[in-house]
């Protein structure tokens, strides 16, 4: 009983192009089974890269992804296969040519399913993500946005993923069929025990859909906390400022963050110490000099910032 898997990233990633970039700069994450992770920052910040890396896409230059059964437990050690990803435009990720019924199978058929058990398997998968077996033979084109999210995300499950990385997956859908494939993705999520790195740059979607928050930041991880205090407590100020900019429903509760000022700063040269200090408004001498370490307080709330060393 009570058998947990964990996901644990160390990595650094040097893209040793004309310039270097660290696009994902020593991030630590963690995401226990059945979680979900939202991944927030700006556009830029490193968030896709790190999705990559999870999704096992992307080498890391060093550090590795772990997947590994939690606290000793005899849990199976999960293979390739077991992180899939799903993209923000489903169309991209879809081989046009192929019927979509094939499409989904291809990870059954290179691990050496038989023909006719593969299209069970797949016929089930469409009823999972509210699909009809007719649609086994029909092409990517002859779908809608949000039912080709669907087939992605059919595609995603066929090999029997644990993990799903899903980067900015409704971004691309329009309003009415977003809240559709989300509560898709947190049935599937409830009733498969499925974790979920969740990326996205809607803090009103995260809100509702992630268990728990990482804020991202130039390439690094800047606050992760539970949901619940990264929304009402929020302790880092580029967090505070990005919540500034979500509309308040109740005027009362109106915070005083300050909004963000400005554009992130170039990951090819990124300022010195705190990368955030030029947009910071309570910057301090020491914050231009030295990175801050994570500190942690409540237990759970991991912050990264000078003022709550
Ligand atoms: Fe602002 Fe300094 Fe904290 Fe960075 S470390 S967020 S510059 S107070
Ligand atoms: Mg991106």
């Amino acid at each position: 009983t009570d058998v947990s898997r964990s996901f644990t990233l160390r990595q650094k990633l040097f893209d040793a192009a004309a310039d270097t970039v660290k696009a994902v700069d020593s991030v630590t994450l963690h995401i226990s089974r059945g979680e979900t992770l939202g991944l927030v920052g700006e556009s830029g910040c490193g968030k896709s890269t790190l999705a990559r890396m999870t999704a096992g896409l992307l080498k890391p230059d060093s550090g590795t992804v772990h997947i590994t059964p939690d606290s000793g437990g005899s849990g199976r050690i999960a293979n390739a296969s077991g992180v899939q990803m799903i993209f923000q435009d489903p169309f991209s990720s879809l081989n046009p040519r192929m019927r979509v019924g094939r499409s989904i199978g291809e990870a059954l058929e290179v691990q050496g399913m038989p023909r006719a058990a593969r299209r069970a398997r797949v016929e089930h998968l469409l009823a999972v993500v509210g699909l009809a077996p007719e649609h086994y033979d029909r092409y990517p084109h002859e779908f809608s946005g949000g039912q080709r999210q669907r087939i992605a995300i059919a595609r995603a499950l066929a090999p029997q993923a644990s993990l799903l990385v899903c980067d900015e997956p409704v971004s691309a859908l329009d309003v009415s069929v977003q809240a559709q494939v989300l509560n898709l993705l947190a049935d599937l999520r409830d009733s498969l025990g499925l974790s979920m790195l969740f990326i996205s740059h809607d803090l009103s979607v995260v809100r509702h859909f992630c268990h728990r928050v990482a804020v991202m930041y130039l390439g690094r991880i800047i606050e992760t906390a539970p949901r619940d205090m990264i929304y009402n407590a929020p302790l880092h100020p580029y967090t505070k400022a990005l919540l500034a900019s979500l509309p308040v429903p109740d005027p009362d509760a109106r915070t005083t963050h300050t909004r963000l000022q400005g554009e992130p700063p170039s990951p090819v040269s990124p300022p010195s110490g705190c990368h955030f200090h030029p947009r910071c408004p309570h910057a301090m001498p020491h914050c231009r000099t030295h990175i801050p370490a994570e500190t942690v307080l409540h237990g759970r709330h991991r912050v990264r910032c000078h003022l709550y060393a």
